[in-house]
């Protein structure tokens, strides 16, 4: 790969490698798009094969971000930290603060968000020991806490967005849901879905979570496999990447498909039109799943759970926007959302052009 030209056809900025031989770090940083703000990103530790795999990551994860906070009407451009390396035997104080001071050093081009991808809650204090561009926070910090728990009902608000659409009606009530995976966002979203009155079906590898599921959500619990023949209004992708593809998607028996799951469509352009070819509403996951990173950017300024909410109620509007553009345009959902992404960047590009 190229990676320069690589760069220059994706519209990325800047790519940082980070390596500190005594505390074990080689990281990289990936800065797409700067202009609606600082990249903002998380970090991940991942034994990857290469550090031509690592590279490829950062760069497309963050180009996805920068569409993610453009759609959620966020100030920032898309980031992305790896660590290279396995965070049970390779993660130390030392490692993590020096990933922190590296942070620190772009003067605050890059914003790196708390936890996830293998660093802890006590990793988020190490790192902002070292510098202070950092949020998503502990709430014992003073920061927003755990963002899974608005991931979940920004997702159940934008579920009511596709019923709209599909049933014409927003009420969930007696509707069904195959959630895939009961993790963080997938429990999150069933305690909303619960509270509607909505039967659940759950699937995942950990039985300790389906335990929880089926006791605490009286939910129907089938074999991980067996979740995309679940017959369903509602099919909720909330485990892992790559889920839906040629092989599972002409077993869904759902009329819409909403999830948090990163890159969740094999082949995005692909995929998204087998969906749409089968009627089934395809919600673009870095659409509905934002609401973990409104709720984490609302600690600028100081947190307010009440500012949060509202910018999270925004999520419904936007697919419904995202809906009619494809509706009108004769496109999928994926690629609507794509284009009106695009479109906010490029009034901000104007708007930055002609100030300066
Ligand atoms: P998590 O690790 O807390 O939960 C994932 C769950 O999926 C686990 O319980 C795991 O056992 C289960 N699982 C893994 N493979 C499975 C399979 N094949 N079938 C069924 N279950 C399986 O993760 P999370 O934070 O809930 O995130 C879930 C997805 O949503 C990820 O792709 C993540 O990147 C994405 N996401 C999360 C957030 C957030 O706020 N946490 C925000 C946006 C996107």
């Amino acid at each position: 790969m190229n990676i320069t030209e690589y760069m220059g056809e994706n519209g990325h900025e800047q790519l940082v490698i980070c390596v500190d031989k005594e505390a074990g770090l080689r990281a990289i940083i990936a800065i797409h798009d700067t202009t609606l703000g600082p990249a903002l990103g998380p970090p991940r530790m991942e034994p990857f094969a290469s550090d031509e795999e690592a590279i490829l990551h950062a760069l497309r994860f963050s180009q996805a971000q920068t569409y993610k906070y453009a759609l959620a009407g966020l100030a920032f451009g898309g980031g992305r930290t790896i660590v290279i390396g396995d965070p049970v035997k390779e993660k130390s104080e030392a490692l993590v603060r020096s990933l922190g001071r590296f942070v620190e050093s772009l003067s605050g081009r890059f914003i790196i968000t708390g936890g996830g991808g293998g660093f802890s809650e006590a990793d988020t204090e190490l790192l902002q020991r070292e510098t202070s561009h950092i949020i998503g926070l502990p709430a014992a910090l003073d920061g927003s806490g755990e963002p899974a728990i608005f991931t979940g009902y920004g997702i159940f608000l934008g579920m009511k967005a596709c019923a709209r659409e599909v049933f014409g009606s927003d009420s969930l009530r007696d509707r069904t849901v195959a959630i895939q995976g009961f993790g963080r966002v997938g429990s999150a979203l069933a305690k909303n879905l619960k509270g509607e009155g909505v039967q659940i079906t759950v699937s995942d590898i950990m039985a300790e979570a389906v335990d929880y599921a089926h006791k605490e959500f009286d939910a129907e619990i089938v074999d991980p496999d067996a979740i995309y023949d679940v017959e369903c209004d509602i099919f909720s992708p909330c485990a892992c990447p790559e889920v839906l593809n040629s092989k599972t998607i002409p077993r869904l028996k759902c009329k819409i498909v909403a999830g948090s799951a990163n890159n969740q469509l094999q082949d995005e352009e692909k995929h998204s039109q087998e969906l749409q070819q089968r009627g089934i509403l395809h919600a673009p996951e870095y659409v509905i799943s934002a609401g973990g990173v409104i709720n984490m950017t609302s600690e600028i300024g100081g947190y307010k759970l009440e500012v949060a909410r509202s910018k999270i109620l925004n999520i419904p509007q936007t697919l419904e926007n995202i809906f009619s553009i494809a509706k009108s345009e004769g496109v999928t959902t994926t690629r609507a959302a794509d284009k009106l992404a695009e479109y906010r960047i490029q009034q901000a590009r104007k708007v930055k052009h002609s100030d300066s």
